[in-house]
């Protein structure tokens, strides 16, 4: 019986804990009742349990045979500061917090990953289980590796995935190299000298310079970035003013920036540097830019990727896996994780339509339960993939 299959037995099992931390949303580095009981089920099927990793992250352990190599298989565990929409049953209890990204599920497809592979202990190695907090934007994996998440548990490869609404429940997509990107924020303040409205001329009105600067920001992207490689400049916030006849002292600014690569992601810094920059300085205003790394991108490894890519294959053919999946500009921190250690991040079909088609971050996503058996399987065949006896 295929892992997918073998799994299938525990939906009921594992429809419940999902929908009972559906039910029960944390937000980040506060998952102590979800990190609670991830570690009693771990231990229930003889898993070794480390907890406080990262601060309420934990790892479990599970070794078979005497095979020296190790793989990681990480889930997120977080939930959004954002309130839900869905009337469901398993709805939020917790007014303001919602399991908007489908984390409440990543977690259950692990659990169902440790307990197949603790009942069968088809591989010879060991399996790390790698329970993260805070991944929406709070550097819960960061944390991880920063407190020895690989030099306490080593891992020769690490895997992880997320459920993507839109695409059929049962499909997979993977590429090979940049799979997200890597995102930053930033806040920008033009110094100006506000005086009144009628009287421009007494002033160094910092909503013009802003202005310029907004625009200037446009051709980044389009002038300095080559063609076939890409990003995104978004300034998402501008704020100044207080009264229709008052010129302000300065204007805020704040947005956000994606990037395939580093040294695209460093250019764009760059460029942004020097024109909020020279623009203020051309209006007599000063530019105080702050421009913060949230993640690096995600980029799969060849190796890691052929191995999902095919662990998936075996199971649900190759038709239903699509390798040349297009790259998401959206971003994922299981990228610090991959900059340790070779890996390969999946995509697992959520459904289209109303079932578990409706966007992550929506008030109105849901998970989708028949998805569990397809992520868990596949972080369950990667293992007995990478940690086959002859392998070892
Ligand atoms: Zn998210
Ligand atoms: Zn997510």
């Amino acid at each position: 019986m295929n892992p997918i299959e073998h799994i299938r037995l525990y939906q009921d099992e594992l429809t419940g804990w999902r929908r009972d931390f559906h039910a029960h949303p944390e937000t980040g580095f506060e998952e102590v009742r979800t990190g609670a009981l991830v570690a009693e089920r771990l231990e229930s099927w003889g898993i070794e349990v480390h907890r406080g990793i990262g601060r309420t992250g934990l790892v479990g352990v599970l070794r078979a045979g005497n095979g020296d190599r190790a793989v990681g298989l990480r889930a997120d565990m977080d939930a959004l500061d954002m309130p839900e929409a869905n009337d469901f049953a398993h709805r939020s209890t917790i007014p303001g917090k919602m399991h908007g990204c489908g984390h409440d599920g990543h977690t259950t497809m692990l659990l169902g990953a440790a307990r197949y592979l603790a009942e069968t202990r088809n591989f010879n190695g060991t399996v790390h289980f790698i329970f993260q907090p805070a991944e929406e934007g709070q550097g819960g994996a960061r944390s991880m590796v920063e407190e020895g998440l690989f030099h306490r548990f080593p891992c020769n490869a690490v895997y992880g995935l997320h459920n993507r609404p839109g695409m059929p429940v049962g499909q997979y997509g993977i590429r090979a190299g940049a799979m997200m990107a890597g995102c930053a924020f930033f806040d920008l303040v033009v110094q100006g000298r506000g005086g009144h409205g009628a009287r421009p001329e007494s002033t160094i009105d910092p909503v013009v310079c802003g202005a310029a600067i907004v625009s200037a920001y446009q051709s980044i992207i389009g002038r300095n970035v080559a063609p076939n490689d890409t990003g995104v400049v978004s300034v998402t916030g501008f704020s100044a003013g207080t009264a229709y006849n008052v010129i302000p002292d300065q204007v805020s600014l704040r947005g956000t920036v994606r990037a395939f690569r580093t040294e695209t992601m460093a250019l764009i810094e760059r460029r942004m540097q020097a024109l909020a920059a020279s623009i203020a300085e051309g209006f007599g205003a000063e530019a105080r830019l702050d421009f913060r790394e949230v993640t690096v991108p995600v980029v799969n490894g060849a190796e890691q990727t052929a191995t999902i890519a095919d662990a998936a294959a075996a199971m649900v053919g190759e038709a239903a896996v699509d390798r040349n999946r297009i790259p998401a500009m959206g971003s994922e921190d299981f990228s610090y994780m991959m900059a340790e250690v070779p890996g390969a991040y999946i995509l697992v079909g959520n459904g289209e339509g109303e079932a578990g088609g409706c966007e992550v971050h929506n008030p109105h996503y849901d998970f989708n339960d028949a998805a569990i058996p397809y992520g868990a399987g596949v972080l369950a065949a990667v293992v007995e993939r990478e940690l086959a006896p002859m392998k070892s």
